[in-house]
């Protein structure tokens, strides 16, 4: 069964008229509601004084008009009263400044043991007194879970508070067990940096351009991720104290690594895993609604939902083009047609107040109806067949992608955001740096794209594990890839797979460290010279090949490797034809 429902915050709008728009929003043909996620004022105003008066009557009302209610647990944003008495919760950044106490998100630190008992006891609080409630269907954790910036144009980085940084000593101590093993993966012995003692490692204070430790840096991203997932896992078991029925998940949102964590990790401990997407803020054409939805499909251990489908227009942080009304018939079909079991919108009215006034809403800010309303009211209305029509996509695919986040993090780092200054060296361009891994993927899903045929992502994990079984996969930016990642993926080609890839394939390990000897040698039996920066991206310079773009087409075992000396996948993103009609004709059976 598909559930599709609508974001709508009972405590931003007055109680006199919950009734009524609940009443509206079943009308709409609606069964799904989502609210809570940003209350925590709402059911604790004061430190220990909690009030469910609000919720009980939410959620009764929900269950009076037959709608069920995915309730969020409010742990991403800490109210007035916390932050106030508590103000060292607050993130810090690099340079030691603290985060904004109201406003940004998250406004708390999710390390700091006082801001965790008191979003444990509220947790608790909440599952006991809803979980057998008959309105619940999903839990939500949190929301968007991320360290700040939550903005990409802030270039700090957090979190930075003594929590953060003895939790990620404990991490590198857990993952290496001894500081020699830290100081050889971290390559301390440049520039005189070597650790003695694991209280004297801290994150990578020095901003992500300034000749950081690539290989901290790494890790730093990979600790972010892993002890955001800890948290939720943390979570999720406080609580299953209570319910053991109701699934548990959260909601992601598009981001280069500069701004969200590993999402592949923050899946593994949820039963639904969601994302929020905004098509038109984002300027998406189909292919990537659709490409965005494959993508979050693979994160999934569990369920895939759509957390947030734009029902408005953008305000304040995205392109305001007008969401008229017949294109969300196109995103539900493509959404729904690549695994979705959830979709809710957002939101069912215009926010009156906020950051984000006039912004997302269904209705107009009166409470009037639109052409949205209408096109949403006829896609899910049973006499309409609408949603019969739509194709479920099988979601097994021949063919695979590969997103490598080490990969992505790498170039980021190593290029850094595009710094303005002049006379700085070519390789500043976004490009090839903060954007060059997102681009590729979004190249080489360019290149399979048929809008009747799910893709498949395979993160780290799937090269971890070695179960390929794909007939073809694409690996853009494959700058970054540890032994054990490239002996399963040269298994899958001496099997009978067909690689195909691009510039710079294995020229760094998992740590970020340079290999003496690239990868690309042992696959293709080639002798490696050097990489240079293009216009149009990366050339590899091989020996015995004439310097120029190439594809070079090997057999190896039952299978084959096609490569491509150069920046492929960021060409086709970039809409060269050539690129695409040169690959084109080795996928005609694939
Ligand atoms: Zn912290």
């Amino acid at each position: 069964m598909t559930f599709f429902g609508v974001t709508y915050y009972p405590d931003q709008w007055p109680k006199s008229t919950w009734d009524e728009t609940f009443a509206q929003i079943k009308e709409t043909g609606f069964n799904l509601v989502r609210f809570g996620e940003m209350s925590w004022d709402w059911v604790e105003p004061e430190e220990g004084k909690f009030d469910f008066s609000g919720l009980d009557q939410a959620l009764a009302l929900c269950q009076k008009h037959g709608l069920k209610v995915l309730l969020g647990v409010p742990t991403c944003q800490a109210p007035s009263w916390l932050i106030h008495k508590y103000p060292d919760t607050r993130p810090v950044a690099e340079d030691g400044t603290l985060y904004p106490e109201y406003g940004p998100r998250p406004n708390v630190c999710k390390d700091h043991p006082i801001y965790q008992k008191l979003a444990t006891r509220l947790t608790q609080k909440l599952a006991q007194r809803y979980h057998r409630h008959p309105a619940l269907l999903y839990w939500q954790i949190d929301n968007e879970p991320v360290y700040p910036p939550l903005d990409a144009t802030v270039l700090k980085d957090y979190c930075h508070c003594p929590h953060t940084q003895k939790a990620f000593q404990k991490w590198a101590k857990s993952k290496y067990k001894t500081l020699d093993q830290i100081n050889e993966a971290w390559g301390t012995k440049f520039w005189t940096t070597t650790f003695s003692k694991f209280e004297e490692i801290t994150p990578p204070r020095a901003g992500f351009w300034e000749a950081v430790s690539p290989h901290i840096f790494l890790d730093w991203y990979r600790f972010k991720s892993e002890r955001l997932r800890d948290w939720l896992a943390f979570l999720k078991q406080e609580i299953r104290k209570y319910d053991k029925t109701h699934k548990i998940g959260t909601n992601g949102f598009i981001g280069i690594c500069a701004r969200v964590p590993d999402h592949d990790i923050l899946a593994e401990a949820m039963d639904w895993y969601g994302i929020d997407l905004y098509p038109k803020g984002n300027r998406m054409e189909d292919l990537e609604v659709a490409m965005f939805a494959d993508l979050f499909r693979s994160y999934c251990r569990g369920e895939f939902h759509i957390t947030e489908l734009q029902g408005g227009q953008n305000v304040r942080w995205g392109n305001p083009d007008f969401v008229e009304g017949p294109e969300i018939k196109r995103w539900v079909e493509i959404l729904l047609s690549r695994g979705a079991t959830t979709l809710l919108f957002h939101a069912w009215r215009p926010a009156l107040f906020g950051s984000e006034t006039n912004g997302f809403g269904i209705l107009k800010p009166d409470g009037s109806p639109t052409r949205r309303l209408e096109i949403i009211k006829q896609i899910l209305n049973p006499k309409s067949k609408i949603l019969n029509k739509f194709k479920i996509l099988n979601p097994k695919s021949k063919i695979a992608i590969i997103y490598h986040r080490s990969g992505e993090v790498q170039c980021y780092q190593e290029q850094g955001p595009p710094r303005g200054v002049s006379g700085q060296w070519a390789t500043v361009r976004e490009d090839i740096g903060l954007l060059y891994g997102f681009n590729s993927i979004l190249g080489a899903y360019r290149l399979i794209y048929q809008k009747d045929e799910a893709i498949d992502f395979l993160q780290e994990r799937h090269l971890n594990e070695g179960n390929l079984n794909y007939k073809t996969i694409i690996f853009p930016n494959p700058y970054v890839l540890s032994q054990k990642q490239y002996q399963n993926l040269k298994k899958f080609v001496l099997r009978g797979g067909t690689l195909i890839t691009e510039a710079r394939f294995g020229l760094k390990d998992e740590n970020a460290h340079l290999y003496p000897t690239p990868l690309i040698e042992d696959l293709l039996e080639v002798t490696y010279d050097h990489f240079e920066i293009t216009p149009d991206g990366f050339l590899d310079v091989l020996e015995d090949y004439p310097k120029k773009k190439q594809l070079i087409i090997k057999k190896a075992g039952k299978g084959k490797v096609i490569y491509a000396n150069f920046s492929l996948f960021l060409e086709i993103r970039k809409g060269s034809k050539k690129s695409l009609s040169l690959l084109k004709k080795h996928l005609e059976n694939y």
